[in-house]
């Protein structure tokens, strides 16, 4: 038998419902590859005791013959999900110390769906970042070559996944935090329509674009992840109200009028001009133009299609990210969580000393411009105009969904960089996430799947963004791209 690391979601599950191997044993066997592989960062916290207790419970109700499509399998949080059993960061200072009360909407589900939590996952504080290199804890390394950046702000979730420290991780996404990281270490990552999932206990960095989803080797297992973490939840004011999906179901559903051996024919894949601008890597674009071969070798055709405001998604994101974020973190205060400065005068000093030593200095950045776009006399120039433009990107998005069912482009502009790049030009890394952006912005859902190896041997992310509630459609595409391709199924050298 294969060992317990090497499998995915599903093939894990497998062998956990046939008894070929318990959950107990499949946790302890990460629970060793996590301590041998320390020094990757992937992990802020590891709960052996308790995800050794949470195995004992899944292997009692495999006994029983109740178990879920997920019962036993290991799993581990990005750290910006509270959690009751174990602390939370949100990879910053401020909160070290914290423990929640209650465990997120997202965690709860999935701990309901029998999975075992083994931790916390390292990421760039309060999920601001692209290279996980902003978090108060130290970076995390990419496992396909431990100099480089694995990607954030979901960083440790995607080093884990890579390194088969755990099978499946949840990420959040608010500009690119879930795919982005996904195409740098070569995994399998999707980040559903805004609204599916639910935020509720999910630290907020910016309400109106933060949307969580699963971290996996492949497309079936984020549609596995991704149908229990999903479904309405009313202690969330932007929970979309539909009934509980089965996206591994929808994944597998044929679409209508699909001839026998071509299981993309009629599916119209649009390729945005903007996306493969003079500028994007020649081996990134090699890349990404090998898989969209092989989409069309599956039956789907090709158009070309337009986002004529996809350079603009830069400045509109980094004027209402900060916005949010300014008035979402004006909670840490050192009155009702985490940390508190030792000495201090009055209570605003309290506050401003609480918040100095606390913020991380990416944090700092972007409450000042955040308060800045907003302050009186500013608003209407900056704020106002951003969220004009995030109207008009959307409806470029419905204009491009007139002549293609997918739209698809590369992840990112390059592979995944050189570690301690990034410090002295933060904006160096904003420009990065000009492809992600867009469909942020739009609340649109996207995912990145592995299309080759570029530059340095590093892995290459297909991006593939649906219409909205589209993510039958996008794992379907992804799937199909799976079984024909072993790109996803590869592991960095060592691991
Ligand atoms: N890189 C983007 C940022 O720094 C996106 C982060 C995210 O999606 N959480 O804001």
């Amino acid at each position: 038998m294969k060992s317990v690391h090497d499998m995915g979601v599903a093939e894990l599950a497998s062998a956990l419902k046939s008894r070929a191997v318990s959950s107990r044993e499949a946790t302890q066997g990460l629970l060793a590859r996590i301590t041998a592989h320390e020094k990757l960062g992937a992990f802020l916290h590891v709960d052996a005791e308790g995800a050794l207790a949470r195995a004992d419970a899944a292997d009692a109700a495999l006994a029983r013959g109740n178990a879920g499509p997920l019962t036993g399998v290991p799993i581990a949080h990005k750290d910006i999900y509270v959690t009751a059993d174990m602390p939370t960061t949100a990879g910053s200072r401020i909160l070290a110390g914290y423990r929640s009360p209650f465990d997120a909407t997202v965690v709860a589900k999935l701990n309901a769906a029998g999975t075992v939590a083994l931790g916390k996952l390292n990421c760039d504080e309060f999920a601001m970042g692209s290279a996980n290199e902003n978090s108060a804890f130290g970076p995390a390394h990419n496992p396909w070559d431990v100099s480089r950046v694995p990607g954030g702000s979901s960083g440790g979730s995607a080093v884990a996944v890579a390194a088969r420290l755990a099978p499946a991780t949840t990420g959040t996404d608010t500009g690119g935090s879930i795919r982005q990281p996904a195409s740098f270490t070569g995994i399998t990552g999707i980040k559903p329509t805004y609204g599916v999932c639910s935020r509720y206990g999910m630290i907020a960095f910016a309400s109106s674009l933060d949307q969580a989803g699963p971290m996996a080797r492949s497309a079936e297992d984020c549609a596995l992840l991704l149908s229990a973490m999903s479904g309405f939840d009313e202690r969330d004011a932007t929970s979309v109200q539909q009934p509980p999906q089965d996206f591994h179901a929808q994944m597998l559903a044929a679409r209508e009028g699909i001839s026998a051996g071509k299981p993309l024919a009629g599916l119209r894949v649009g390729l945005p001009k903007e996306f493969f601008p003079a500028g994007l890597s020649a081996d990134v674009n090699t890349a990404v133009r090998a898989g969209l071969a092989e989409l069309e070798k599956l039956g789907a055709t090709l158009v070309d299609v337009s986002l004529p405001r996809t350079e603009l998604a830069i400045p509109v994101y980094y004027i209402i990210a900060p916005a949010e974020a300014s008035s979402n973190l004006s909670r840490f205060d050192g009155v009702k969580f985490g940390h508190r400065a030792a000495q201090y005068d009055d209570l605003l000093d309290m506050y401003k000393k609480t918040r100095a030593e606390g913020f991380g200095p990416e944090v700092k950045r972007r409450i000042m411009i955040g308060s800045y776009v907003l302050s009186h006399g500013y608003y209407d120039a900056y704020y106002l105009q951003a969220q004009k433009l995030r109207r008009m990107i959307a409806d470029d998005f419905q204009q491009c969904f007139t002549q293609c069912d997918l739209i698809a482009g590369p992840v990112a502009p390059t592979v995944a960089w050189a570690a301690g790049t990034g410090a002295d030009d933060p904006t160096q890394a904003y420009l990065a996430d000009i492809f992600t952006l867009p469909g942020s912005l739009a609340g649109l859902p996207g995912m990145s799947v592995p299309v080759g190896l570029g530059e340095g041997g590093m892995p290459v992310g297909l991006q593939l963004i649906g219409n909205y509630f589209k993510e039958g459609q996008l794992l379907h595409a992804a799937h199909a791209l799976q079984q024909a391709t072993d790109w996803h199924q590869r592991a960095p050298a060592g691991f």
